[in-house]
């Protein structure tokens, strides 16, 4: 069992898998969803859930996760949902790039080329302004993928197993991709979602100090370790995020995560964010500029090829910052 208990109403608190899953009485199954939409800057249909089986001090999506928030919805109206998204597609992705980690090379969400018909500086001029939608969170493409995110529930697979099918019927051309704290993840349930259609995964390691990764979530971090080498044995695609929050995860478990993650696959992509303030953990800072560029080289150092930062305007506040973090990490 999970970190799992989800306030409902009257201030009462169940289980996740009771207050955010059931099966009509037709035996379908329903979920409580909070929302669906394009996303930036993934420029992929998201479907945020509700309930989770973690229970994170650092959650940035606790109103839903945590509480049961949103509309009850059948596999079937979502597959429904994935299938009117399918003809507002503008980007055909090749199965390899079904993660997040590609979207920021095809476009920057900038809107320049659409409002001024010129491009940005930025722009890795890939794609041409018809191929560039406004949805809730910006400009950018609609590349052919839909992601599952929010809260998580891979402990009751059957669900997942259920909507990715009939995503996959409706509309074969959709990649799916299931962003995942990697609670629940047996090799049973992946063996499920594998044959289900499951594509790949985004999984976040959260500590790699099994103490610590208890007190962060909720839950041991045992099977979550040995994820990445399960996921690539079961032929998903495959890329990983850890955040440094100061004085939990920094370096020294960073670096443990890329060697892990190293020994599994020089090439699994890897992104290193900086945490900020939220939920139970206000109190507790973000990195700065010279923490970040001191593990970008302990992951790069223990064997990753590809490694970006994330979130550079939580540490990078002034000119000094970013030439900084440019001339240490070359990055752009
Ligand atoms: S796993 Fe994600 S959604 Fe679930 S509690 Fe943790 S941060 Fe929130
Ligand atoms: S494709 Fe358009 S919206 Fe995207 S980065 Fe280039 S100019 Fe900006």
């Amino acid at each position: 069992m999970g970190d799992c208990l989800t306030m409902i109403q009257g201030n009462k608190k169940k289980i996740a898998c009771d207050a955010v899953l059931r099966k009509n009485e037709t035996g379908t199954w329903q979920r409580i969803i909070k929302s669906a939409h394009l996303s930036r800057p993934e420029h992929y249909f998201s479907i945020y859930m509700s309930g989770c089986n973690m229970n994170c001090r650092k959650c940035h999506s606790h109103e839903f996760t945590k509480a049961a928030s949103g509309e009850w919805m059948t596999t079937d109206q979502i597959a429904g949902l994935c299938a009117e998204y399918r003809e507002q597609v503008t980007v055909y992705e090749p199965l390899e790039r079904a993660l997040d980690w590609y979207a920021s090379d095809l476009c920057r969400c900038c809107g320049y080329c659409v409002i001024t018909g010129r491009r940005s500086p930025t722009c890795p001029g890939v794609l041409e302004p018809h191929q560039i939608l406004l949805s809730p969170q910006g400009f950018g493409p609609a590349r052919n993928i839909v992601g599952y995110t929010g809260g998580d529930l891979g402990c009751c697979v059957d669900f997942y197993v259920d909507l990715t099918r009939k995503i996959k019927t409706k509309s074969p051309e959709l990649w799916i991709l299931y962003e995942t704290n990697g609670y629940g993840l047996t090799s049973t349930n992946l063996k499920k979602l594998r044959e289900a259609g499951v594509d790949s995964f985004w999984l976040d390691i959260k500590a790699f100090d099994p103490v610590i990764h208890k007190k962060l979530c909720g839950v041991d971090n045992h099977r979550i370790l040995d994820l990445p080498k399960q996921v690539q044995q079961f032929g998903f695609q495959l890329e990983v995020l850890s955040l440094f929050i100061p004085r939990w995860v920094e370096t020294d478990q960073l670096s443990k995560i890329a060697l892990l993650l190293a020994e599994v696959n020089r090439e699994i992509p890897f992104t290193l964010l900086a945490f900020f303030p939220e939920y139970r953990m206000m109190n507790t800072r973000s990195p700065n500029t010279v923490e970040m560029i001191e593990s970008y080289h302990a992951v790069k150092k223990a064997g990753l090829k590809n490694v970006r930062i994330g979130n550079i305007g939580v540490f990078a506040k002034t000119e000094t910052d970013y030439e900084l973090l440019k001339r240490e990490t070359g990055i752009e």
